[in-house]
């Protein structure tokens, strides 16, 4: 589209810039480009809580379009859980609708005085006052929001009551339980006190080579619609890897004690499908349809329709707590998503509470009275309560789990890589996931190497990444790096990792789109490029090597189940990796000749 929508929320402006087509050259969109504009805009000591912090939410450009799947964006800022670079990566609706509106972008800055939303329509971004809504919950912002427009159409992105209060875990939630969950992008918006962004577009999306694009875009649906995994993340959604990830001791229970859950069955995806499921969702332009519909029609934890938890969910809020009520991990879903909170944050942290209530550590002196016993849900629920709200224990665990772990001196048993607490993926059942968790930009991250995906045997064999052993080391940092530098190529176009479109299938849609000849080789080169500036952000906010490792209770064999006996060798898998990059293992800093060699000269300068 060639335009950003810049906000200041401090002055009240709202303008447009265009985009800087050689940043789109080097960087496509998404948070690749996000990525580069933020370098600009920030400095060491930008506070990410401050009003100087830049939030920036950008699509890309197959977003809208009739590529199947790539029609998601990003949020990106510094991280106020983390302090390093923080990524969010959402589905829905909106962002299509932004760029019919005619914006690749939007950049917010400033601090408002009072809340507000912000508007965009064709021909018109506007502020408007959001003080009734602030207070409300996600899904009775977004319905709020749209009556007051007028109009069920409109899409609205927003923060719940933890955004608001400012948890260091909170996301932005849009559509049907769509999250932007992950490193506190909610957070940023409530310290701006936006409550929420509306869109509606009708404009056209233009393409360089139309009648190549609708060759590729249908070859690209085709594939999709014949690919075995799409049925079977319709079927049973993406809680139906929970069996298999069980088996491999890959689903984390009783707080990364086991890593084989006995009783997966009762959570598991299949199970969802067969007792409470009554509709799938998806985003704009998928076939898969992975988002879950679900109605719990009686007991304590009863709901209305309302959307169901994923993979990350039922462990997060399940396993994780030895809880296999189903009932209860969909109505804990229901209040995440309804406050504004990251799953996988928010269990972890319930988690690490649960584990120092058992070892005497805290008592009840600390939880105003809650026996935290495990595979209870009572406590657990009440505890998202208090720490969307900061009240009592909640405005520790608002902080995430490192902040309770160090209150308490154990900050060995916080499940966490660079703050961010880790995914629903036990790195000692795959050293990939091992790597992934420890060199991801914005921490523990299990979606910039999902190699769990490969050690089941769902390999990218047009990418010379095949099926790992995986516990085998040897070769394997070569493995993560490559399969980063896709996924890194992957957020910023930007598409969605769940379906397998083959490179050369997206990076033809690519060139259709805009016209510039694009190889999946010239993908993988922009994955690492953009990797790279994002490494040179973390250096510039302070990454330390020496965080770039698994906490002590990461790094404790366990007795049984799928991992029995093993701990990934992380010193040789980083080592390996650091050599890979090019980074020094001393001081994290890329080689300047490697700097040279992806066009990132002019950014380097600062971190020599
Ligand atoms: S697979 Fe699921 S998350 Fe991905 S684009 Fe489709 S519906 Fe959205």
């Amino acid at each position: 589209m060639g335009r950003l929508l810049v906000v200041d929320l401090t002055t009240g402006g709202v303008g447009e810039e265009t985009l800087q087509q050689e940043y789109a050259d080097r960087f496509v969109g998404g948070s690749g480009l996000a990525a580069r504009y933020i370098y600009d805009l920030t400095d060491s000591d930008t506070d990410p809580l401050g009003p100087e912090n830049p939030l920036l939410l950008m699509a890309g450009p197959l977003v809208g379009t009739k590529a199947p799947s790539c029609s998601r964006y990003v949020v990106c800022a510094r991280s106020p859980q983390t302090g390093l670079w923080g990524e969010s990566n959402i589905g829905g609706f909106l962002a299509p609708q932004l760029r019919c509106a005619g914006y690749d972008g939007i950049v917010v800055r400033g601090r408002a005085e009072r809340p507000v939303y912000l508007l965009i329509g064709d021909a018109q971004a506007e502020l408007r006052d959001a003080s009734s809504l602030w207070g409300s919950d996600t899904y009775t912002t977004q319905e709020a929001i749209k009556t007051q427009l007028g109009d069920p159409s409109w899409r609205v992105a927003c923060i719940g009551q933890a955004g608001e209060n400012l948890v260091k875990y909170s996301s932005i939630m849009a559509d049907e339980g769509r999250a932007a969950g992950r490193s506190g992008m909610g957070a940023v918006m409530g310290s701006k006190r936006l409550k929420a962004v509306a869109c509606r577009g009708s404009g056209a999306i233009p393409l360089a080579e139309p009648e190549m694009f609708e060759r590729s875009a249908q070859d690209a649906v085709a594939l999709l619609r014949d690919d075995v995994s799409t049925r079977v993340f319709r079927e049973t959604g993406t809680a139906g890897s929970a069996n298999v990830m069980s088996m491999f001791g890959n689903m984390p229970n009783r707080y990364f004690r086991q890593g084989t859950f006995d009783e997966v069955d009762k959570i598991s995806g299949s199970t969802i499908s067969e007792t409470i499921l009554v509709g799938t969702s998806g985003c704009y332009g998928c076939v898969v349809q992975c988002g879950r519909k679900v109605r719990i029609s009686e007991g304590t934890y009863r709901l209305e329709e309302t959307d169901g938890p994923e993979y990350e969910t039922v462990a997060a809020l399940g396993s994780l707590l030895l809880i296999d009520d189903l009932a209860a991990i969909c109505h804990m879903n229901h209040l995440c998503n309804s406050y504004g909170m990251d799953t996988i944050s928010t269990g972890v942290t319930l988690g690490l509470a649960f584990h120092l209530y058992e070892e005497g550590i805290i008592g009840g002196r600390d939880t105003d009275g809650l026996t935290l016993r495990w595979g209870d849900p009572e406590p657990a629920i009440r505890l998202i309560e208090l720490a969307a709200r900061r009240e009592g224990l909640g405005d520790l665990l608002a902080e995430g789990s490192l902040a309770l772990a160090k209150r308490y001196g154990f900050e060995e048993l916080a499940a966490q890589v660079n703050g961010l607490e880790v995914g629903m993926h036990d790195p000692r059942a795959s050293s990939g996931v091992t790597l992934s968790y420890l060199t991801s930009p914005r921490g523990a991250c299990h979606n910039k190497s999902d190699t769990y995906w490969l050690d089941v045997g769902r390999t990218m064999e047009d990418l010379d990444i095949g099926m790992t052993d995986r516990f085998e080391e040897e070769g394997l940092a070569e493995l993560v790096a490559r399969h980063q530098n896709w996924r890194s190529a992957c957020d910023s176009l930007v598409s969605c990792f769940l379906p397998y479109l083959p490179s050369d299938n997206l990076a033809e849609l690519l060139s259709a789109a805009t016209g510039r000849e694009v190889a999946k080789k010239d993908l993988l080169r922009t994955g690492e490029r953009i990797l790279n500036l994002k490494r040179l952000l973390n250096l510039r906010w302070g990454l330390e090597v020496d965080n770039e490792r698994l906490p002590g209770l990461l790094m404790e064999p366990l007795s049984d189940g799928g991992t029995a006996g093993h701990v990934p060798d992380v010193q040789r898998v980083l080592t390996d990796y650091y050599r890979i990059r090019q980074w020094d293992r001393r001081t994290g800093r890329p080689a300047m000749d490697k700097m040279q060699e992806l066009g990132l000269k002019d950014v380097a300068g600062e971190v020599y």
